[in-house]
């Protein structure tokens, strides 16, 4: 059965959004409530506990909990992330020690690839992972903006392990750099809540040392210097951020039609017509993401990568739209419309950022 979001869970996640944006915190008993609700097993094979689902049922999912609480949104679409790209490239030893907790919830993956400096294409990695001589690897760095940082249980990170440029151009990640699977019990990665985000502020977005980080081979995910070809497949995944900006602006949407209906303003065609007019771009950011689950766009990399740059944007317009339609209420601290709004910003800021998301798709011209 398709895991879906039950109205309880939904009640939870919306009146666990605004208390974690006034915190700045992530809220532990939601994500609590999350990992019982069996919504995480949805990237997870069946033959190894979970939902079986594809791109269309995380995306669906991932907006459904976005309407509710993008934070948490952008939680589970990076556990998503990290339970599909092990389907994907994991050893059969590594499927079958990790997937079944990510599917019953007990496992709570997130991606540490960024670092200051690395650029949003992380072709510039400073940390790093060296092989030592009685087995195994030494990870050293620091990372940042880690969606998940100290709630996780599982973190994907990415690190150095040969030199840039060996092996081949890539134009996300770079050749020379591989992923390591490292569990939050390891006493050399230490995460940090110390990023005050405008937006996304329950999502744990964070800081993570990997201070030498001791991890086996076996904790490797695809094959030294891979990664580069591992993070190209992910777009081709169909799984797109585009989902939660869907779900922002549906929840900001909602926010307009129950203020025109309080006050009474449904009865103007002006305001009707305004809110029409939300409708239709909200419609249209729900069919590019989609069309980018369905995988049925003749490219499914470039249409996730539309997805993304299209719904973002018009996520970002509709929330400032409904702010102004709202004047003087929506206007109030943390009110919903300005929250929303700031956490539609940071979907753009996530990787592939939408300015990488651009250069992806004008490469596709030159290849
Ligand atoms: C809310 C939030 C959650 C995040 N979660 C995670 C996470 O879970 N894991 C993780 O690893 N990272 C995460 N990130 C980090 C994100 O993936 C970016 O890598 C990071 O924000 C750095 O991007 P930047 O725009 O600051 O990079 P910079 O390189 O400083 O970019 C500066 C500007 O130049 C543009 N730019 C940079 N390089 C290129 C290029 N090659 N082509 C075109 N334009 C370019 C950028 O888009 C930006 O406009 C998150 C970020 C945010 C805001």
């Amino acid at each position: 059965m398709r895991p879906q979001l039950g109205p309880e869970l939904r009640e939870r996640l919306y009146a666990s959004a605004q208390r974690a944006a006034t915190a700045g915190e992530p809220d532990r008993e939601v994500l609590s409530a999350l990992r019982a609700s069996g919504l995480l097993a949805t990237a997870v094979p069946r033959d190894h506990g979970g939902a079986g689902g594809d791109a269309a049922d995380v995306n669906r999912v991932v907006a459904e909990i976005a309407a509710a609480n993008p934070s948490v949104a952008i939680i589970a679409f990076q556990h998503f992330a990290v339970s599909a790209r092990i389907a994907e490239w994991g050893s059969a030893e590594q499927k079958a020690r990790l997937l079944p907790g990510l599917a019953d919830g007990s496992v709570l993956a997130a991606s540490s690839w960024s670092e200051n400096g690395a650029g949003a294409a992380k072709q510039h990695l400073s940390s790093t992972g060296v092989r030592r001589p009685e087995g195994g690897w030494v990870l050293s760095g620091a990372k940042t903006f880690t969606t998940g940082a100290a709630v996780a249980d599982l973190y994907l990170v990415l690190v150095r392990t040969g030199a840039d440029g060996s092996g081949g151009e890539a134009a996300y990640g770079a050749a020379g750099q591989t992923f390591f699977l490292v569990g939050a019990d390891n006493p050399g990665l230490v995460p940090d809540l110390g990023l005050d985000l405008a937006g996304m502020r329950g999502s744990a977005t964070g800081l993570v040392t990997l201070d030498g980080c001791v991890v086996a081979d076996a904790d490797r995910l695809g094959p030294e210097g891979y990664a580069a070809s591992i993070i190209a497949g992910v777009r081709e995944s169909g799984a797109s951020l585009g989902a939660v900006s869907v779900g922002i602006a549906e929840a900001a949407f909602d926010l307009a039609v129950s203020h025109a209906r309080g006050r009474g303003l449904l009865a103007l065609p002006t305001v009707r017509h305004r809110l029409v007019g939300l409708a239709t771009r909200l419609e249209a950011a729900r069919a590019t993401v989609e069309r980018a689950g369905a995988r049925t766009a003749p490219d499914p990399g470039l249409a996730t990568l539309h997805s993304k740059l299209h719904a973002t944007a018009a996520a970002e317009e509709i929330c400032l739209d409904v702010a102004r339609m709202l004047g003087s209420a929506g206007y109030g601290a943390g009110g919903g419309a300005d929250r929303l709004l700031a956490d539609a910003r940071g979907v753009g800021l996530m990787g592939p950022t939408n300015d990488l998301c651009r250069e992806l798709v004008a490469l596709s011209w030159t290849d």
